[in-house]
């Protein structure tokens, strides 16, 4: 039988076992991704590929995250059920479904407004009572709603995102793509206490650009 023949709970669970090989171990994150239908996040023309473990080409030129990347995100950020995280760049809202339901509260920002529109929708749909959108510039954050206990970048950001750190809480983590190339390193920041980070340099990742400003088209 080919994989095309597979039922979703089959492909599913092939995935799930991607996962796991590839170091995503935590249950409760394993539990997200599993209870959650990529499908309902891709295209159409990319529905009977939602169950690989590939980014995936989303509406204005952006994409949904691979489901390891999103699962190692979410596992670095070593998130407790009450706490509030925010996240830059909800893209497809994916990644803040998997966020969702492993955490209290899920603030999500994303600059264009056809996406954050899309993601809403699916929100609803999937009765997620816990994700609070904003249409805005991410880069700056969400400074009325700080500070955050866990902050998750989902664009590459250049450098340090300096304002996001600003607005964590001082034992708070943050995971981002840093980096101006198409190759960047998926980098944590865990807050000592006292003002600084232990920075972790995870894996090599491949995002989208963090862009300044709202998007000005649709
Ligand atoms: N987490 C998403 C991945 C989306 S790709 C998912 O699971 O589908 C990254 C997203 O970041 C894109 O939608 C892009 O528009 C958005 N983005 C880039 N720069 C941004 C900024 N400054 N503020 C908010 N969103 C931004």
């Amino acid at each position: 039988m080919s994989d095309d023949d597979d039922t979703p709970e089959t492909r599913m669970a092939r995935l799930i076992l991607a996962l796991r090989s590839q170091g995503v171990t935590e249950p409760k994150v394993l539990h997200a991704v599993e209870t959650t239908p990529r499908p309902l996040f891709t295209q159409a023309l990319f529905k009977d590929r939602a169950f690989e473990d590939s980014a995936l080409p989303i509406a204005c030129g952006q994409t949904i995250s691979q489901p390891f990347v999103v699962g190692l995100m979410t596992q670095a950020l070593r998130i407790d059920r009450r706490d509030r995280v925010l996240e830059i760049g909800t893209g497809s809202g994916y990644q803040t479904t998997i966020l969702s339901k492993v955490a209290r509260l899920v603030y999500t920002v994303e600059r264009y407004r056809t996406l954050m529109k899309e993601a809403e929708g699916r929100f609803k749909e999937l009765g997620l009572t816990n994700v609070i959108t904003r249409f805005g510039d991410g880069g700056e954050g969400w400074p009325e709603q700080a500070p955050f206990d866990r902050i998750m970048v989902t664009a590459a950001a250049p450098a340090e995102p300096k304002a996001l750190l600003s607005q964590l809480k001082p034992t708070g983590i943050l995971v981002a793509p840093i980096g101006k190339g198409p190759v960047q390193s998926l980098r944590r920041y865990a807050g000592d206490g006292k003002g600084g980070f232990q920075v972790e340099d995870l894996i090599d990742v491949r995002f989208v650009p963090l862009l300044d400003g709202v998007a000005k088209e649709l």
